[in-house]
């Protein structure tokens, strides 16, 4: 049995479109270039996203209808908090409708104007939420390679150094975020998080997670540590939030459900003042913006999703699509993690500057091949505009990510996404790159923005 093979049969299925080239080709320049712009009806395989895609399985669908929808108190937020609790040790179980809003909630309890949030790396709505409370957000990851098993760790050596300079009283928490989403889905090693325990106590400041992908980081902690080959996913993930004061998620990841948050703490006081804003903005604190139905979904998709055959089939699926696309041409980054494989589109397309945007190229081209929707993380992302008139800042990396919904597609689609890229990859030569005709300027431009080619 190759380690891919799905450890689930098929049950329900969807129809997926598949648009003629010319159809393609309209809905592109339709969309102003920008893929977020084309509707869901023109795409023949969405990997644009594994943020609330996944596939619920026979017991979630059948655990929707014992949802309790009573306002307070009800039996499915009972059940939910029953489950976070066994999972991460944590006593005070708060829900929320999704990963944003616990950030929000709780990173604003914590930090106010001139405070310093530490992390590996926050992801783009954690540095949000950061900086909507006034505070500075810096990031500490390793330095790594394709060589380097968990490089989602935090530099512990930069960070003691910060804790004891100067800016170290103005620390007001540490977060490692599992699995380092920005640093490519990589993990962070129970090492690493325990070293951090102790320079936290040192410096008497709180360490949370952000957890939105703790299973997956539990797997790949376990699949790359010989020690810890025998225990099991859900053991690795409890030693790692055993570590921390609490955490926070987006349930849309390995909650294996469509939407959900959470806030899961020690801190008795610290829950009370977070309960407190969860009324105001989300909803009475045991449904938290979502129905009875969403949270008996998630109770039964947090104990699924520490599967060892799940995961493992999901990491190396995550491998295998990764040689699928190096052999049709792609410069893949390695190692892979689970959620997505990312492609340089820097070396493939040397010859694209850029503020001619070759990640965005890439993708554009990935549409118009087979109607393949992916997301590019390049110069449009994370660069900025240049003073007036001048280029664009570029980003250090022009990636595309490849992102696989959870149990949604099989290795047949995959192999198409490959067939598609290798087309792509025989006229790269010839590809135009892009500028920016419209933006709003704001930090998510990529959502909005209106581009053309570059002839
Ligand atoms: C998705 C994500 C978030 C934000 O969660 P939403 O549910 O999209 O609001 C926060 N942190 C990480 C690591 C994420 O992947």
């Amino acid at each position: 049995m190759p380690a891919f093979m799905e450890p689930f049969r098929i049950k329900a299925v969807e129809p997926i479109p598949f648009p003629s080239a010319g159809e393609r080709e309209a809905a592109l320049a339709d969309a102003g270039y920008n893929i977020f712009r084309i509707p869901a009806r023109l795409i023949t395989i969405d990997l644009l996203t594994d943020s609330g895609t996944s596939a619920m399985s026979a017991a979630q669908w059948s655990a929707l209808f014992s949802g309790d929808e009573s306002y307070a108190g009800a039996r499915s937020y009972e059940r939910f908090e029953q489950v976070v609790r066994e999972l991460t040790g944590y006593p005070e179980v708060i829900p929320v409708h999704q990963g944003r809003a616990a950030e929000r909630i709780l990173l604003h309890q914590l930090l106010g104007d001139g405070d310093i949030s530490v992390s590996n790396t926050h992801f783009d709505s954690t540095r949000a939420s950061v900086e909507a409370a006034g505070a500075a957000a810096v990031d500490l990851p390793v330095e790594h390679d394709e060589t380097t098993p968990f490089g989602g760790d935090i530099d512990v050596d930069r960070l003691r150094e910060l804790l004891s300079g100067p800016a170290g009283a103005r620390v007001r928490c540490v977060v490692l975020t599992i699995t380092n989403n920005a640093n490519g889905g990589q993990p962070v090693s129970v090492g690493n998080a325990s070293i951090v325990r102790r320079i936290c106590d040192e410096h008497d400041v709180p360490l949370l997670l952000d957890a939105s992908r703790f299973a997956e980081n539990a797997y790949l902690v376990l699949n790359r540590s010989p020690g810890l080959a025998d225990s099991s996913p859900a053991e690795i993930a409890r030693a790692i939030f055993g570590l921390a004061d609490g955490c926070w998620a987006s349930l849309k990841k390995d909650g294996v459900a469509n939407i959900g948050g959470l806030i899961a703490l020690h801190d008795a006081a610290l829950a009370r003042r977070c309960r407190a804003k969860v009324i105001e903005t989300e909803g009475f604190p045991t449904y938290g913006g979502l129905a009875g139905r969403d949270l008996d979904a998630l109770a039964q998709g947090l104990v699924e999703v520490t599967d060892v055959d799940y995961l493992r089939y999901r990491a190396e699926s995550a491998r295998w699509f990764a040689d699928e696309l190096e052999r049709a041409g792609l410069p893949v980054v390695r190692p892979t993690g689970c959620h997505a494989v990312y492609v340089d589109a820097g070396a493939l397309l040397p010859h694209i500057p850029p503020h001619q945007l070759p990640a965005t190229a890439l993708v554009n081209e990935l549409y118009l091949a087979g109607a393949v929707r992916t997301t590019e993380l390049g110069t449009l992302v994370f660069g900025r505009p240049g003073p007036s008139g001048s280029p664009d800042i570029p980003a250090p990396r022009e990636l595309v990510r490849f992102a696989l919904p959870r149990r949604v597609y099989t290795a047949n689609h995959l192999r198409y996404v490959a067939e598609s890229a290798e087309r792509v990859v025989a006229k790269a030569a010839d590809l135009c790159g892009y500028r920016i005709a419209e933006q709003d300027g704001g930090a998510m431009r990529q959502f909005t923005a209106s581009l053309l080619p570059v002839e």
